[in-house]
């Protein structure tokens, strides 16, 4: 919670995750969401209920012995439905992908308001003990960006406010709402604003794949087909900071357990040129490719890395994952489902409400 521009904690009342609780993840048929999923069942929660307006056989990851629910959180009475008997909600849930997607699709990115208005209105009203918001660095101020020299963001550094238009400002928006639910309804809300995060079991394809994902498929391609050329959007020299998803969940649970409201970033602070991520990757896959710069295709700030000092002082979380170990991981897994068909972790069972 900040006030006067200092942090303090959320109320005593919030509670802490507990195995008896029923926790409810939004957006679990999607990347971040399936791996929160996956590690909270290994830690042996199993109460958990898994909400996506997917359909079940098109989520990245599902379980048999987890409440899996396919409706659309825009609408209040699928969050009312869907929130009833709920301790804890994690709203991962947004209609979102790359700079491809979020720079030609304005009005789907601010249309994610409805998800997170109406899931924490649900929430209030049916008495959830913490909410979750999942908010990004798009939401920094473009005018502290563009450079390609290593500018590590701080939590206030999104004011005064100019975000990434339409995906960041609906994420401001959701900020500020989780806040005064907390200050005028007593929700435990809380924010973390994730910086690129990466690894397997998301889009690599489509249209919605992020940089790592993509720069990825498309070494894989150059090499299974032995076509050593690849596209790049901008010039490479566009610099960011990539986290590995086991940090991002590892991360958001330490958030959620410590009862910080945030807004805390969630990022790396080991920043590359897309250039050099390419490096990575080509070294991984044993391969040089030719470089084609497509200057013409949206390609983001100029630069942009994450600063954890107040998420590492307020909960004691630090990124694990080298960038170059998580890159073998997912360059590994995007691999495998180009050469054969996409693996499945489990099949399940579909819940009606
Ligand atoms: P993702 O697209 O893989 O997952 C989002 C999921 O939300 C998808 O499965 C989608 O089907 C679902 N969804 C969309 N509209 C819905 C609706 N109306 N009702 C129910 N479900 C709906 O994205 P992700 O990378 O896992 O991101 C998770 C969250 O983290 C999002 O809120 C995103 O904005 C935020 N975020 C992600 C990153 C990143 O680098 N991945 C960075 C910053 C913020």
């Amino acid at each position: 919670m900040r006030v006067n521009g200092r942090y303090l904690p959320m109320p005593a009342s919030a509670r802490v995750l507990d195995f008896n609780q029923t926790i409810m993840i939004c957006g679990a048929g999607g990347f971040i969401g399936g791996h929160i999923v996956g590690a909270l069942r290994r830690q042996g929660f199993r109460h958990l209920r898994a909400v996506d307006v997917k359909p079940l056989s098109d989520w990245y990851q599902s379980w048999v012995d987890v409440e899996n629910f396919s409706v659309d959180l825009r609408i209040k009475d699928a969050c009312m439905a869907v929130t009833a008997g709920v301790d804890h909600v994690i709203n991962l849930a947004a209609d979102m992908g790359g700079m491809g997607f979020i720079s030609t699709h304005k009005t789907d990115c601010m249309l994610n308001v409805l998800i997170n208005t109406h899931l924490l209105s649900a929430a209030k009203e049916r008495g959830a003990a913490t909410y979750f918001f999942a908010s990004s660095a798009c939401v920094y101020s473009r005018l502290l960006q563009s450079t390609t020299d290593e500018v590590r963001l701080r939590e206030d550094n999104a004011w005064p406010a100019l975000p990434e238009e339409g995906y960041g400002f609906e994420k401001l928006f959701g900020e500020e709402l989780c806040r005064f639910f907390r200050e005028e309804h007593g929700i435990a809300a809380s924010v973390a604003r994730y910086h690129n995060v990466y690894g397997p079991f998301g889009a690599y394809d489509g249209g919605r794949e992020k940089a790592p994902a993509a720069l990825c498929r498309k070494v894989a391609e150059a090499k299974l087909s032995d076509r050593r050329e690849i596209e790049i959007w901008g010039d490479g020299n566009q610099r960011r900071s990539f986290l590995h998803v086991d940090d991002a969940v590892e991360g958001t649970l330490q958030l959620i357990r410590s009862s910080q409201p945030g807004p805390l970033n969630i990022g790396s602070e080991e920043s590359v040129t897309i250039n050099e991520l390419v490096d990575l990757i080509e070294e991984i896959a044993g391969m040089r490719c030719k470089r084609i710069y497509q200057e013409q295709q949206p390609q983001g700030v100029r630069g942009r890395c994450s600063d954890n000092q107040l998420m590492r002082e307020l909960t004691g979380w630090e990124p694990t994952v080298k960038l170059r170990t998580g890159l073998e991981q997912t360059y590994r897994w995007i691999f495998d489902c180009l050469s054969t068909n996409r693996p499945v972790l489990a099949t399940s069972r579909i819940s009606t409400v």
